[in-house]
């Protein structure tokens, strides 16, 4: 039988591209999502993936909608914990909100997933996570001290939770996607853009398809020998 795979945040950009790609790879592919009930009508519409919404940063959600999943689709094999928000400003402007909901969503929403679905991974002797970090929690970025703050957590987070996955068969990987064309990027004003894609030495961004397979690799019975690992994706922006 398939393998469930649960993308967060899977209805649009990078989350989109994932589910896609697992699809055609051969598993049973949910989305997660929170509030936009188009992008999540037109993925069901377009590749019948299923779509269950709630918010991954609220706990007790996470486990009812997992639980959910679980009871209507199969256990959960593989959790691709890629759905993020940003509520960038410089530190002076930073609200503690802007903080709070960063990690909350960002950072908490990993560790709420995987409450809800480690145990079961263990219990069967297999499974995936593949947390979606990102360059500026490698590298910091101006006007992003909750982003990166919350990104660089994950891949702490990532090398601790694979430690203890090792020995019970689920590897637990970390993809640090570089500037991807996706809305969160389209809401970068194009003059800080262009900066961007200039120290870019690929000299363009991204596309979300090029995380996906990345990810693909990671949740592959191939990948079993990898765990704890960050793959940086982004065009030689930042060599880790
Ligand atoms: P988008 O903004 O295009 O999509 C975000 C997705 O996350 C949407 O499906 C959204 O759902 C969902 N989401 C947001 N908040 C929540 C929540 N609380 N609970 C459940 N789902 C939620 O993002 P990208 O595709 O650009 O980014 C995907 C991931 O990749 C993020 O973690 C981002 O930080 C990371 N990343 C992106 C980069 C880029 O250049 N784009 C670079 C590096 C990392 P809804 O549609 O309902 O709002």
């Amino acid at each position: 039988m398939a393998r469930v795979a649960i993308v967060t945040g899977g209805t649009r950009g990078i989350g989109r591209a994932i589910c896609e790609r697992l699809k055609a790879d051969g598993f049973t592919v949910v989305a997660n999502y929170a509030g936009n009930d188009a992008a999540a009508n037109q993925l069901k519409a377009d590749t019948d993936v299923a779509c269950y919404k709630w918010d991954v940063g609220d706990h007790e959600a996470t486990l009812d909608g997992c639980t959910r999943v679980a009871r209507e689709v199969g256990p959960i094999d593989v959790v691709v914990n890629n759905a993020g928000i940003t509520r960038d400003g410089t530190l002076h402007r930073m609200s503690y909100d802007d903080w709070h909901e960063v990690m909350r969503i960002n950072l908490g929403g990993c560790f709420n997933m995987a409450k809800a679905c480690f145990p079961g991974m263990r219990e069967r002797g297999w499974g995936r996570i593949v947390n979606i970090g990102s360059i500026n929690g490698q590298a910091g970025q101006y006007g992003q001290v909750n982003y990166a703050a919350a990104k660089s957590g994950i891949h702490g987070f990532t090398k601790a939770l694979a430690q203890e996955g090792a020995k019970f068969g689920v590897t637990v990987n970390a993809i640090a996607p570089g500037y991807i064309d996706t809305d969160m990027v389209a809401a970068v004003p194009l003059p800080v853009l262009e900066k961007i894609v200039a120290k870019i030495p690929v000299g363009r961004l991204g596309h979300a398809s090029e995380i996906a397979r990345g990810v693909a690799f990671l949740c592959s019975e191939d990948a079993g020998f990898v765990t704890g690992s960050t793959m940086s994706i982004n065009g030689g922006q930042h060599m880790y």
